[in-house]
């Protein structure tokens, strides 16, 4: 009986394998690392995940048009659930979309001590790191968390920066790479923890 139900577990775990292989083989079978950038409210994984119902209705209500819903190549557990995305708008904490969730996935967020996440600039694309001067996202940024040092490169004040998404939307490299078809962009913002 034992070995029976070893088999047939057996089986199970080779079906969903190839269910996975056959949705294109970078499936993450299960719960997210952590990477995913929810919206506000959403940063405790294990409730969204508990209470989600993958109803829609935070992307719909986003007037910044931010939230998406995860791909299942990204988690098949979390596939359909709401995660943001801030080369398509930032988020302003408009608290529309919290209250909308009918089911409490997302909860109150104070934009003044919550993060949605934490701004990484990327030495390797930002304009400044090459010599030649681009202060945008300081521009950009409504919360003070972006200054330069001396030698003219951005430097992020963790505890100022919510993770709103704005500095990523004005990243001079988007428009600098736009010709290739590139989306990339020298500030991204990563959730807490990763
Ligand atoms: S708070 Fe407003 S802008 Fe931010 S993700 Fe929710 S609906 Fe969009
Ligand atoms: S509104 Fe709430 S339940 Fe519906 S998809 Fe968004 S987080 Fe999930
Ligand atoms: S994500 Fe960017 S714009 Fe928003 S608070 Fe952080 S550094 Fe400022």
């Amino acid at each position: 009986m034992e070995a029976h139900q070893t088999r047939r577990e057996f089986v199970v775990g080779a079906c969903c394998v190839a269910g996975l292989v056959a949705l294109g083989g970078v499936t993450k079978a299960y719960a997210s690392d952590g990477t995913l950038l929810r919206p506000p409210g959403g940063q405790d994984e294990e409730r969204l995940r508990a209470l989600c119902i993958k109803c829609d209705r935070c992307r719909s209500v986003c007037p910044q048009h931010c939230v998406e819903p995860v791909s299942v190549t990204e988690g098949f557990l979390e596939a359909r659930t709401p995660k943001l995305n801030f080369h398509r708008g930032y988020c302003d904490f408009c608290d529309k979309c919290i209250d909308a969730c009918p089911t409490g996935a997302l909860v109150a967020f104070n934009a003044e001590v919550d993060k949605i996440g934490v701004a990484v600039v990327d030495t390797e694309k930002c304009i400044a790191y090459s010599g030649r001067t681009c202060v945008v996202c300081q521009n950009s940024c409504p919360y003070e968390a972006l200054s330069f040092d001396e030698a003219g490169h951005p430097v992020i004040d963790e505890d100022a920066c919510n993770g709103c998404g704005e500095c990523v939307m004005a990243c001079n490299v988007n428009v600098n790479r736009a010709f290739d078809g590139s989306f990339e962009r020298a500030i991204e913002v990563h959730a807490m923890g990763v």
